[in-house]
């Protein structure tokens, strides 16, 4: 195996196997499984690989990638060998994102919407902007395998179109309009070939079910509107569009071909595509020649645990707490998915493991299992509605045990988090566990924590307190309750 460049070894590099990154605990290796897809066995070896190269905890980011932590210089080579060599993952030559599009997991078409474990509503992710809690929703219909070629990409369509969305309309709720993951693959095809892309670049694709992926910000957004027809989505919030999906890659690759060049013309003004001034933007949109339309419809924020029983089978979405697990906890999750008789497993973007075509007397077990290993199968889970960074000792900058304080205020703020609020616990400013704003946002500092309601770790904070202070004022009755509720748009200063 060849020795790492001191290039490719700087801090802050968009991690991949070949890359790893330095980190508080070691290197972290970020593993790009083909298609987002494992099976049980490869997630035991995973596990295995983590146990005998890293410190024995995996993570699975918001970018539904796993994470090995903790990974010691003298033995990446051999481990990223092994990864290769067992085709766990897939890695591109290049500058630009190892992956590029990003897709919810594929679970079985509803037969009568997903029930969850305790059922009944969702807190779903919360948001500054958010409404209360969201209703349960079934999950979205997709049993193609995800297609390596682009030459497939009319067939998985075409197979999406009449059967998964006959069998979810007929039953009143709208199913999987598009095959998401044949249309990403043949973006991912397209992207590789544009040289320039920046590696944090990002292309979602929404199959228009009820696995929303509305809140996830990105740079292009394709959503499906119809049978076989998506919607462009812009950074600005224009939308372009409706064209055939079997269209879609071509005026995709346009817009990320003119960024590319954007972007390598002025690569630290342009970042991201919403960096681009507008005239310039307006130049890309003429030249696709597609034209403006309506955005597509809001739908509610997704459950994203729990069991979900459909016509074509049964599936269960398990969440890692916090996005991460140690290496036992999964073979052990990984060996139930085998008595399961679990075929495939995908990596979920709320941080989790989707297991589909379970036989119904199956779930129950699993879920169980995954239960009393302290894993996430009810939808109303708190933890769900937090979001951590790594935190001390995993960072280097960190000021906190963000996922130790995580786990406190999960259980003090219970109360808080069912009403739908979400939470931000950030161990500094950099804010790599979420981009956007929360109801509560938490920055540490100094021991403490600053405390921002209803923003983002950048904003100004009402108060810096310590954190048993803030598990007090978080219980009901309480100011910080109070004013979290009312997301922070009037009520006392804490
Ligand atoms: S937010 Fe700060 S402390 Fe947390 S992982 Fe990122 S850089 Fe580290």
């Amino acid at each position: 195996m060849r020795a790492l460049s001191p290039h490719a070894l700087r801090r802050g590099w968009c991690p991949s196997a070949l890359r790893p990154m330095e980190t508080g605990d070691g290197w972290l290796v970020r593993l790009h499984p083909p298609g987002a897809v494992l099976t049980p066995a490869q997630l035991i070896r995973i596990a295995g690989l983590a146990a005998q190269h890293g410190n024995g905890l995996i993570e699975i980011s918001a970018r539904a990638n796993l994470q090995i932590r903790g990974v010691a210089l003298a033995t990446h080579p051999e481990l990223v060998a092994t990864l290769l060599a067992e085709r766990l993952v897939e890695e591109h030559d290049g500058d630009g994102p190892q992956r590029l599009t990003l897709v919810a997991p594929p679970l079985p078409p509803p037969a009568c919407g997903g029930e969850g474990r305790g059922g009944g509503e969702s807190p779903g992710r919360g948001s500054a902007t958010a409404g209360r809690a969201r209703p349960a929703r079934p999950p979205i219909p997709n049993p193609s395998p995800l297609k390596s070629d682009v030459s497939d990409f009319s067939n998985a369509l075409a197979m999406s179109e009449t059967s998964d969305m006959a069998e979810a309309g007929g039953r009143g709720q709208r199913g999987a309009l598009i095959d998401a993951a044949a249309l990403a693959d043949a973006i991912e095809a397209r992207g590789r070939a544009i040289r320039g892309l920046p590696a944090k670049c990002l292309v979602i694709v929404d199959d228009g079910g009820p696995l929303s992926l509305d809140g996830f910000p990105c740079d292009l957004r394709a959503v499906a509107v119809a049978g076989g027809t998506v919607a462009i989505g812009l950074p600005d919030g224009r939308w372009l569009g409706p064209v055939d999906v079997a269209d879609a890659p071509e005026p995709i690759a346009e817009l990320l071909t003119a960024f590319a060049a954007r972007h390598r013309e002025n690569p630290d003004a342009i970042r991201r595509l919403r960096d681009l001034p507008p005239t310039l933007l307006d130049e890309m949109i003429a030249a696709t020649g597609l034209p403006p339309t309506i955005p597509p419809a809001a739908r509610p924020e997704p459950r994203r645990a729990g069991r979900f029983t459909t016509a074509h089978g049964q599936a269960a979405l398990i969440g890692l707490p916090f996005g991460r697990s140690d290496v036992v906890t999964l073979e052990r999750l990984g060996d139930a998915a085998l008595r399961a008789g679990v075929a495939e497993i995908r990596l979920s973007p709320w941080r989790g493991l989707a297991f589909a075509g379970l036989e119904p007397t199956a779930v129950e077990p699993l879920l169980a299992i995954a239960a009393d290993l302290g894993l996430i199968v009810d939808p109303d889970d708190p933890r769900l509605s937090i979001e951590a960074c790594a935190g001390k000792p995993a960072c280097l900058r960190a000021q906190s045990d963000a996922m130790v304080d995580a786990a406190a205020l999960a259980e003090a703020a219970a109360p808080l988090l069912a009403t739908g609020a979400s939470i931000h616990v950030s161990a500094c400013v950099k804010s790599c566990a979420h981009n956007g704003a929360s109801d509560l946002t938490l920055v540490a500092r100094e021991g403490g924590y600053d405390v921002v309601v209803a923003g983002t770790t950048r904003d100004r904070p009402l108060a810096t307190l310590d954190l048993p202070a803030i598990l007090a004022r978080l219980r009901p009755g309480q100011d910080l309750f109070s004013r979290v509720s009312e997301r922070g748009t009037t009520g006392p200063r804490v």
